[in-house]
């Protein structure tokens, strides 16, 4: 199928782009990378009346050390920061999510902007926002607004981005010194979206206890799922195959992900135990090699 009929802006500007997003408010659709938006209307499962392009402002792609963590601009390519030297060296874990998103053509073109604005609710970015405890910088002509990850993503492919306002970068804090880190994802083929995955942050103290755990599903609920019970149990724990197993088994119990052609909601939440097992497992070993 074809788009609907539309109209096309390509501002020059943040400036310009903003002033569209004002004069077309829910009438408009941002267009970044294309690779979600485009499909949705191929198939008019998405009308947009006007399509306001930022592939033509330079300024809105940037990756930079911020704060201990990183500021990566909205257009920023998920290749370019996929690969990108001061994500390997501050957010290993973030190099290693994108590599679950797609395939490389896909994340020449998808943008770290898109994917979490799409807000797809088997996304990896997501769920790596919401682990490292990310904040969204989204602005309007009316002014700025920071938004934290728990306040950002409101429900299945909905975020907290108004129609008049524009995502222009995503804050991401590195992990706390010392701490372990793992992203683990089943999907039916490689490229596929996930059918559910986690990112873990894990930190141990000098007694290799559990000092702070971090777990973010996707794939498991309509935006990323924190298993905080499962955080407040394994704190001051040792990470024995017991404690795991508790730990994982709780998160579990607090999932309630939906059945779909691609799994059963019980298949979801059996997988999400076993890939938070292994998640926990890898991310302990880093934070036992960074000791
Ligand atoms: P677009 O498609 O251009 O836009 C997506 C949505 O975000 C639109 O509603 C748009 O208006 C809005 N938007 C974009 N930028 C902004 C902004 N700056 N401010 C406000 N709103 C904005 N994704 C995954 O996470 N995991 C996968 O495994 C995966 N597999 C894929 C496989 C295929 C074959 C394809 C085609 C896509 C796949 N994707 C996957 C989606 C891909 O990662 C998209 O890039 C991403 O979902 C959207 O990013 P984009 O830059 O292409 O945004």
């Amino acid at each position: 199928m074809k788009p609907a009929v539309f109209t096309y802006v390509a501002p020059h500007s943040r400036e310009e782009a903003l002033e569209a997003a004002r004069r077309f408010g829910s009438d408009g659709k941002i267009l970044a990378g294309g690779q979600s938006l485009v499909p949705l209307m191929a198939m008019r499962l998405a009308r947009p009346a006007t399509i306001i392009d930022l592939n033509r402002i330079p300024d809105l792609a940037y990756i930079k050390a911020a704060r201990g963590g990183l500021a990566i601009g909205a257009m920023t390519r998920q290749r370019t920061a996929e690969t990108h030297r001061l994500v390997l060296e501050r957010l290993p874990l973030l190099a290693d999510a994108l590599r679950w998103v797609g395939h490389a053509q896909i994340r020449s073109r998808g943008t770290i902007g898109g994917s979490l604005a799409h807000a797809d609710p088997s996304a990896e970015l997501p769920a790596v926002a919401a682990v490292l405890g990310g904040r969204f910088v989204v602005v309007s002509t009316r002014g700025e607004r920071i938004i934290d990850t728990a306040q950002f993503f409101t429900g299945y492919l909905t975020t907290a981005i108004q129609p008049h306002e524009m995502l222009v970068e995503v804050q991401l804090p590195a992990p706390p010194a010392g701490a372990g880190w793992a992203f683990q994802e089943i999907a039916r083929r490689h490229g596929d979206f996930a059918i559910a995955g986690v990112a873990v942050v894990l930190r141990l103290d000098a007694d290799r206890r559990c000092a702070d755990a971090r777990l973010a599903f996707t794939g498991v609920g309509p935006g990323p799922v924190r298993a905080t019970n499962a955080e407040a149990y394994l704190k001051g724990k040792r990470l024995s195959a017991a404690v795991v197993a508790e730990a994982c088994r709780m998160a579990q119990a607090a999932l309630d992900p939906d059945g779909d052609i691609h799994a059963s909601a019980a298949y979801r939440t059996h997988v999400a135990g076993v890939l938070a097992a292994r998640a926990l497992r890898q991310a302990a070993e880093r934070a036992k090699g960074q000791a």
